[in-house]
């Protein structure tokens, strides 16, 4: 007898952090509360079904990968930005972090030869001689594709990551990225952003942009405006502006990739915008 297998859309099958968060859930041992239940929460981008936006969702194809290594319960949260780096980067991997284990599929994926990892952590914690600032130059060796960057980012508070990144032995042969002032400033001048914590997903945008993954980078750090502004209207139970300035940008940005159909925001309109 043939079994029929349903063809899924690539847009809608979950990506490492809605997978990780499944497995979180099947794990806890009360419920996750959020505001608002997960029945009001579309299971696509964790925002109120009335200010859905996976319709929105861009998907790239990038030579860099990114590998998220969460706090035990950052893939519950649906602010969590982490997940919007998985919508936007198809390569993208999640690994929830423990003190004292670690995932098999996590060593396995930083000692895959088809990466570079870098670790993207402040270089002032580290002895010198493991910080970089930009990419390591692309060794061409004997016939082998050159490497692919792999961002290993630490997707949690600020003082969970530093505890992240200290107890985890697994991470210190590999190089540590630091963002450099410079790139920080034009990012924040750009953005007219002026706070001193990012959180993951503009980390990731930093990262796409010294991965010269300029156009992807600025798909991530749009998207993360577009979420931001769903996410706050649903909180604040106001209606969503589908043509305000993040949303116009992402259409420029994505017109051809947006769900794979350019006119895919009109065409989501939500049923109370004119
Ligand atoms: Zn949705």
């Amino acid at each position: 007898m043939t079994k029929m297998i349903p063809q899924i859309p690539v847009a809608t099958m979950p990506h490492a952090v809605s997978r990780l968060r499944a497995e979180r859930l099947a794990r806890a041992v009360k419920p996750f509360r959020a505001r608002g239940g997960p029945s009001e929460r579309c299971p696509g981008c964790r925002v109120m079904h009335s200010h859905c936006l996976c319709a929105l969702r861009p998907n790239l194809p990038t030579q860099a990968g990114m590998c998220l290594l969460m706090a035990d319960i950052e893939p519950l949260k649906p602010s969590n930005t982490g997940w919007l780096i998985a919508d936007v980067v198809a390569d993208t991997f999640a690994y929830s972090w423990a003190r004292t284990s670690v995932d098999p599929r996590l060593l396995t994926l930083l000692a895959d030869p088809q990466w570079q990892p870098y670790v993207v952590f402040p270089g002032e914690f580290v002895t010198p001689d493991r910080v970089v600032t930009a990419l390591l130059p692309a060794a061409v060796n004997a016939g082998h594709p050159a490497k692919r960057p792999l961002f290993v980012l630490l997707d949690a508070t600020w003082a969970e990551a530093g505890k992240m990144f200290r107890k985890s032995p697994y991470l210190n042969h590999l190089p540590v990225l630091s963002l450099h002032p410079e790139q920080i400033s034009t990012y924040r001048l750009r953005r007219s952003t002026h706070t001193n914590h990012f959180c993951t997903s503009e980390v990731g945008a930093l990262c796409l942009a010294l991965a010269s993954e300029v156009r992807a980078a600025e798909v991530l750090a749009t998207y993360l405006d577009v979420f931001t502004h769903h996410y706050l209207q649903a909180k604040n139970q106001q209606p969503v502006n589908w043509d305000d300035a993040p949303h116009q940008r992402l259409r420029g940005l994505c017109g051809q990739v947006l769900g794979g159909q350019p006119q895919v925001l009109n065409a989501q309109r939500h049923p109370s915008q004119p």
